[in-house]
């Protein structure tokens, strides 16, 4: 079957891929890789391997043309509604999954692999989808995207614990509750981490203490082992509950019956919240991904535009205006925070914001410089309404 792909290769050779090459591993950039061509290959076979991934690259994101075979095979005898791309996109395969599924001819689910380890998915829309049910799916791929072991996983193995899952819905339901309280005990063990770092910093303090009539005591600031230990915890539980809560978005987002324009909003707000979290890096990135969600669920219900606080969307209570000036200058500008930042704001404290942890030193994220964060550009969107539109069209990061 996948002799099928000698054709495709030519024709996207001839579409100008380059110098031609007699090798099937010749160079196709992936701007080129339409969905359509993917589409043609899984009506005829249900495993797509773009050519670079049979050859170098490490195991993570290459599949050889015998693994590739044979997964075909299992397909088509234990799964035969669902397909699988391994293809070289980049940044966004989970909306050229959906491109891919509306271009496609048959019903099911697809699996896309894009240019990192990250394996998404997207189904035809309707409640009769063939295969595996919605839940099992998003189970099975929370699984093979989140367990730790399976981090360091070939492509194959991850792929072949997929299709297991997909086949298995007990199974699936079985792993991902094990994924679950493993974070739970992943957190118990965050603490004892956090408290073992800390023994030192206990007893440092202590023997300060001790010594502070007869010298000065140097302030011991907090390890940053133990600050990590505990970003990283919360950071992964944010993810986890994005991961959780997006494909319910899809869902409601391909039954929406109500005006074009509404559904238009909607589809735009769950596609950049769905490319952002297939690259989010950091918890900015995480935060944002619940904005781009809330304007989803606005466009759903006809609700009002979301009203956050610029300082961090999560933050509770009613929104006012707060005036805040620009350091070292004389210019000011008011934007919306929740009660606690203006009471410290108006105190002068710097109140607790979103922390971008991508730069040197955790920095708030709006000092980022904007043309590198459509978080700090637009305030996540309380200082501009074009939120949506900037990360679909240049991504979160400029
Ligand atoms: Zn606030």
């Amino acid at each position: 079957m996948i002799r099928a792909l000698a054709p495709l290769v030519l024709s996207l050779l001839v579409l100008g891929a380059g110098p031609a090459s007699a090798s099937p591993g010749g160079s196709v950039p992936d701007r080129i890789l339409s969905p359509v061509v993917v589409a043609e290959h899984l009506a005829v076979d249900p495993v797509y391997v773009h050519p670079d991934r049979h050859l170098d690259g490490d195991r993570s994101t290459i599949l050889s043309e015998a693994r590739a075979v044979e997964l075909s095979e299992r397909l088509t005898r234990e799964l035969p509604h669902v397909y699988v791309a391994v293809t070289p996109w980049q940044n966004a395969p989970r909306s050229m999954a959906t491109a891919l599924v509306n271009r496609a001819e048959t019903e099911g689910t697809y699996l896309v692999v894009g240019s990192g380890p990250t394996v998404v998915s997207a189904r035809s829309d309707g409640a009769r989808t063939p295969g595996p049910s919605s839940d099992t799916v998003r189970m099975a791929l929370a699984v093979v995207n989140e367990r730790p072991d399976m981090a360091r996983a070939s492509l194959d193995d991850r792929l072949d614990l997929v299709l297991d899952l997909l086949g298995d819905e007990r199974a699936a339901a079985r792993e991902y509750e094990r994924l679950a309280s493993g974070s739970e005990q992943g957190r118990t063990v965050s603490l004892v981490v956090v408290l073992v770092a800390a023994l030192p910093l206990v007893v440092l303090v202590l023997w300060a203490l001790r010594r502070r009539a007869l010298r000065p005591v140097r302030v011991v600031p907090l390890s940053e082992a133990v600050v990590d230990t505990v970003e990283s915890a919360a950071r992964e539980e944010l993810r986890r509950d994005l991961v959780r809560d997006l494909p319910s978005y899809g869902r409601r987002v391909a039954g929406f019956e109500g005006p074009r324009s509404r559904a238009a909003r909607a589809l735009a707000a769950y596609e950049a919240a769905g490319r952002v979290l297939d690259t989010a890096e950091d918890v900015s990135d995480l935060v944002g991904v619940r904005v781009l969600l809330d304007h989803c669920e606005a466009a759903l219900t006809a609700g009002p535009t979301p009203r956050h606080c610029f300082f961090d969307p999560r933050h509770q209570g009613v929104k006012a205006p707060v005036r805040l000036r620009v350091p070292a200058s004389p210019r000011a500008t008011t934007v919306p925070a929740c009660p606690d930042c203006r009471r410290d704001v108006r105190a002068h404290v710097p109140p607790k914001a979103v922390l971008d942890s991508l730069r040197d030193r955790p920095t708030p994220y709006y000092a980022v410089p904007a043309e590198e964060s459509a978080w700090a550009a637009t305030g996540y969107g309380t200082l501009a309404p074009d939120l949506v539109e900037r990360v679909l069209s240049g991504g979160a990061r400029g």
